[in-house]
């Protein structure tokens, strides 16, 4: 993963032709770019932020079918999900984990609705289940969830679930396309889409961010995978093209284990006024969410906003013993949806499917929007087939149902460094010469020195940014502890990644300004 390296390819690559042209570094890119890899296709991605920068860091962490749309009656997008929920959980076992759920239930009617319920999702997930579902009694619920209102309360139901660190799951999609042969670029972003004669697709215009330099990069194949950011891809292919997202935002605040106190996650399947919500312990924290709100502009950096985060915490306080106050509050997360949208009407949002959508335009733009980080894989191999069936790439068969990020060689940790998979060894070989490197970062944080040296070498980050909310979760995990902890990782990655006095004081300000609206 070395930037440099992988600029020169682009200009190796010049007059040649890339097989796949992937747009978009957030999980469903990265997804399509790996698949087409592996393939064997000749393979770039470029990203104009960093990997995961959009929608692909702040979402709830699930790896999962989704009750939710079980209960809507979404019997195959559930199917699916539940399908890949294992096959990730499989492939990636460093960076996910089987997370028990409990549903508090509060009538006679909830605990036979939710028990039926759950025992049809466990049946829908067939072989790949993670753990049948059953029904406890009131002492054992309190027991489970301490700290769960006892009010009204009439037993629980426990289920099982993937979660999983999102962010670093595309930083390894990302390392794994570079260790299969793919170029993966962040900080590149494509401006024009390049055609023949007949209006057909032949590549790209894109500039590197970081050196100003425009490149043509010619492709058979080119990916619109950029989330909310679609439609503007479609425009750059036809300016009169027609809205196919409709953008919802989704906040989730961080709190203190303090108020949870438990490691089984809840689940309100209804609140007041018919939401989903989550509490789901994660790195020692508990992640709290979601909110669902229609907008109408989409941006890198959404802003929660503050009826969003006063439902969260009020609507959390109605079940938790320790109402948590705005106070409490360690980091808030704003995430946009990158919902399908009805092109007969765009405004409709009851008509809003999760499920994915491939299309392909007339001049050959091959687009995917909507659908969930659990399905990235299989999204990506629809994606992938439909090029080989529209006769744009040569027939190659999809091999991800069995990549495996992870050595199975290798003892899984159950430590922190169990997310730097195989790789973690290093880290302690690091600690182990010069102790000095084992120190954290900040004492309100899990990562040490010598984690962020190893980052530097190994996951291409570009920007302080990168590191603290990305490559490590300090920003998610602990704004305030992130944005302190900021001069002495900045001075860390200056050292490493040869930057100057004028990066890093520049890196700080920035960041300190980021750091504003995620607390
Ligand atoms: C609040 C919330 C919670 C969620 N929770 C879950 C969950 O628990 N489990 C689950 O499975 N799914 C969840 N999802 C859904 C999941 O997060 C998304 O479906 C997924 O992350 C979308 O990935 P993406 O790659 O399509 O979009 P993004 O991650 O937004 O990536 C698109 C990328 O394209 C880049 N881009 C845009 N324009 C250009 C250009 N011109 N040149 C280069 N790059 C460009 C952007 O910078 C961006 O990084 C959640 C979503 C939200 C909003």
């Amino acid at each position: 993963m070395n930037r440099n390296i992988l600029v020169q390819n682009i200009r190796d690559y010049e007059s040649r032709q890339w097989d796949v042209i992937v747009i978009g570094g957030g999980a469903t890119g990265l997804g399509i770019a790996l698949d087409a890899v592996t393939r064997g296709y000749k393979t770039l991605l470029l990203e104009q932020s960093d990997f995961a920068k959009g929608t692909s860091s702040r979402s709830t962490k699930l790896v999962h079918g989704g009750v939710r749309y079980l209960a809507q009656g979404d019997i195959l997008l559930v199917t699916e999900a539940l399908h890949e929920r294992g096959l990730m959980l499989k492939n990636a076992p460093h960076l996910t984990a089987n997370q028990k759920f409990v549903i508090p239930v509060y009538t006679y009617w909830d605990v036979f609705l939710y028990t039926v319920g759950l025992k049809f999702y466990d049946l829908l997930a067939g072989r790949l289940s993670m753990g049948k579902s059953y029904f406890i009694n009131r002492d054992k619920a309190l027991e489970m969830l301490p700290l769960l209102k006892p009010d009204g309360l009439k037993g629980g139901i426990v289920y099982h679930d993937g979660q999983f660190d999102d962010s670093r799951m595309a930083v390894s999609l990302a390392v794994a396309c570079v260790k299969n042969g793919g170029t993966v670029l962040n900080y590149f972003r494509v401006n024009t889409l390049l055609k023949d004669g007949k209006g057909k697709i032949t590549g790209v215009q894109a500039r590197d961010i970081e050196s100003g330099t425009e490149y043509k990069i010619h492709g058979k194949l080119v990916i619109n995978a950029t989330g909310v950011f679609a439609d503007e891809i479609h425009r750059m292919d036809d300016p009169s093209s027609r809205q196919t997202i409709r953008p919802s935002q989704g906040v989730h605040v961080v709190l203190d284990n303090s108020f949870l106190q438990s490691s089984s996650a809840i689940m309100i399947p209804k609140t007041d006024d018919g939401r989903v919500l989550f509490a789901i312990p994660w790195y020692g924290k508990v992640v709290v969410g979601t909110t669902d709100t229609p907008l109408d502009t989409v941006t890198l950096e959404p802003t929660a906003l503050d009826e969003e985060i006063d439902f969260i915490l009020r609507t959390a306080g109605k079940y938790l013993i320790k109402p948590p106050g705005r106070e409490d509050v360690k980091c808030i997360f704003a995430g946009l949806r990158p919902l399908a949208a009805n092109p007969d009407n765009p405004e409709a949002t009851k008509e809003v499917s999760r499920r994915h959508k491939i299309t392909l335009s007339s001049s050959g733009l091959l687009s995917i929007i909507g659908g969930k980080w659990t399905s990235y894989r299989r999204m990506a191999e629809e994606t992938i087939d439909k090029a080989i069936k529209a006769g744009i790439i040569e027939k190659k068969k999809c091999v991800t149902g069995d990549f495996s990020f992870y050595s199975n060689n290798n003892h899984l940790r159950s430590d922190h460094l169990k997310i730097y998979g195989n790789q973690a060894a290093e880290i302690e070989e690091m600690t182990a010469e010069q102790p000095a490197l084992g120190e954290l970062i900040d004492q309100r944080l899990p990562y040490s020195r010598a984690e962020i040296i190893w980052i530097c070498g190994n996951e291409m980050p570009r920007t302080l940014e990168d590191m603290m909310a990305r490559r490590t979760r300090s920003l998610f995990l602990d704004a305030r502890a992130s944005r302190d902890a900021a001069p002495e990782v900045a001075g860390i990655m200056a050292d490493e990644l040869g930057f100057s006095q004028e990066w890093k004081t520049k890196q700080i300000a920035d960041y300190n300004r980021l750091t504003r609206n995620y607390i």
